[in-house]
């Protein structure tokens, strides 16, 4: 066994030996040290009185000469009783000053570790390395500093945990994974098992719910659409039905669960709400458990919130460079920003896509008889309609002006496309468009071409879809073209 080993079971000895002493509050602590001495005392004076009845005993019915002869012994014996009286105080007088230096040390130990500790955090803010390796004040006892200790070290783990949490979301790439991230924390650490997380845009006044815990909740709560009959997001303050039972009318189930609201809110400006959701059981010790994890969740929220804010305003401006403001269609930026990936996957899946080229006819009659804003108001309808009369996976583009691509992502067999196109065709002629102080009816003409089956050059094959259209112009306009080779007479391109 080497010194060291030999030192640690001499130190976890001697800690076994005192634990029940460290496990004392320090009032306890005090309260014994001070009993141990008085009863030295009073075990002393006992022991006095005991002897002094002992030589009054003795004295009574004595000649006078053995009596001075039992006073003299009992004088020395005195002498020696004092001296051991003397080592006895001191005794006590020494256990009670290495006592007191013990508990003085124990308390300055951990005040310095506390220090300590609390300065790493301080110093490592920002730093998530240095912050993680912050080391945990030892707890001794189980006294009041034992206590204080583990509070800070509760504090010290909260501090390290949220600016990890911070980090990690800094590095998300959405708001999306922010959510996620968020509705992780508040279920795996925080034990919050009912929650909504609602997104809100205030240039529309819509509200949606972007994360729903469980995910099958969402039919019962996710009922609200306008952001302004949100009560959290009018006032800005959280908004708790505990106490105010019925504070929030819209609120959909207000005899099982009990809701607290947490807004969003940064710079001024709502981002969201947090509706947490809570079922009523009578019982103090979860309404404690629950008010404790809400306000650790809004500890997280808090550092959540400027990065929620800085990533939703990259996604709006990423969003205004890619989209059409009038349409809000992906608009040709766009397409030229992504057309690489798109034609990869179409060469691996060795799949198909079909170019539609949509124009409509006449369209410049529309803002001469009736104004630019009734032209605005057609384009935006033809849009809605092209949008919805393809999948989710292919993609509508405003091209120009009035001019519309359609791209048909793994669009097979090939007639797949002329039904679409056709289909588009009969929905634009058949529908009212409403104008300022009316409708019109108006007609489209559509050009289509095929990637890689007609070019495998990709903006090769959209000129086609463009020499296709400008046929059905041609043609009398109305109607659906698919691009043939000879209908190219010009250069390659
Ligand atoms: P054609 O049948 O040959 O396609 O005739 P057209 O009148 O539709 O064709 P042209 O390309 O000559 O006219 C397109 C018009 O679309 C011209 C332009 O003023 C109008 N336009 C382009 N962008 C917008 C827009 O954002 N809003 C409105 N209101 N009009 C637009
Ligand atoms: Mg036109
Ligand atoms: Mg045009």
């Amino acid at each position: 066994m080497d010194l060291e080993q030999k030192a640690e079971r001499k130190e976890s000895l001697w800690r076994r030996t005192w634990q029940p002493f460290f496990n004392l509050s320090v009032y306890g602590k005090f309260v014994l040290v001070l009993t141990s001495f008085l009863l030295g005392f009073i075990l002393i004076g006992l022991h006095n009185l005991y002897f002094i009845s002992l030589l009054k005993a003795k004295l009574t019915g004595m000649s006078s000469d053995s009596a001075v002869e039992t006073v003299q012994g009992v004088l020395n014996a005195t002498d020696a009783y004092m001296q051991n009286g003397a080592f006895l105080v001191a005794a006590i007088m020494i256990f009670l000053t290495i006592t007191s230096f013990l508990c003085v040390r124990m308390l300055v130990e951990m005040l310095q570790d506390m220090t300590s500790g609390l300065q790493s955090v301080r110093r490592s803010t920002g730093d998530l390395e240095n912050c993680q390796t912050v080391a945990r004040i030892p707890i001794i006892s189980k006294d009041e500093i034992g206590l204080v200790a583990s509070e800070v070290n509760g504090i010290i783990s909260d501090i390290q945990d949220i600016s990890r949490f911070r980090r990690i979301i800094e590095a998300d790439e959405t708001t999306n994974d922010v959510y996620k991230r968020l509705a992780y924390v508040f279920q795996e650490r925080l034990g919050l098992t009912t929650f909504v997380i609602w997104e809100i845009n205030k240039a529309d006044d819509t509200i949606e719910a972007v994360f729903t815990q469980p995910p099958d909740f969402e039919s019962e709560i996710c009922q609200m659409s306008t952001a302004n009959l949100c009560r959290a997001n009018r006032t800005g303050e959280m908004v708790s039905s505990t106490g105010y039972p019925g504070i929030c009318p819209i609120f959909p189930l207000p005899d099982e669960m009990t809701h607290s609201c947490v807004p969003m809110m940064v710079g001024g400006e709502i981002l969201g709400v947090v509706q947490f959701l809570f079922l009523y059981v009578n019982s103090a010790e979860r309404e404690e458990h629950f008010k404790n994890s809400l306000r650790r969740a809004r500890q997280y929220l808090n550092e959540a919130l400027p990065v929620l804010h800085a990533k939703r305003l990259a996604q709006n401006l990423h969003q205004m460079a890619i989209r059409d403001t009038l349409t809000g269609l992906y608009n040709r930026r766009f397409l030229e920003g992504n057309i690489n990936p798109l034609i990869a996957g179409i060469q691996r899946r060795e799949s198909s896509m079909a170019i539609l080229m949509a124009d409509m006819d006449y369209f410049k009659k529309v803002n001469d008889e009736y104004g630019h804003e009734s032209g605005d108001m057609v384009l935006k309808a033809l849009s809605h309609i092209l949008q919805n009369a393809v999948r989710a996976s292919d993609l509508v583009i405003r091209y120009g002006g009035e001019e519309f691509m359609i791209l048909l992502v793994d669009c097979h067999p090939k007639e797949f496309a002329n039904q679409v196109a056709e289909k588009i065709r009969s929905k634009v002629e058949a529908h009212q468009f409403r104008i300022e102080g009316g409708t019109l009816r108006k007609t489209l003409s559509i050009g289509i071409s095929e990637f890689p089956g007609d070019t495998a050059a990709f903006w090769e094959s959209v000129k086609y879809a463009d020499v296709a259209l400008y046929r059905a112009k041609e043609e009398g306009r109305n109607q659906v073209v698919r691009f043939e080779p000879d209908m190219w007479t010009g250069e390659d391109y």
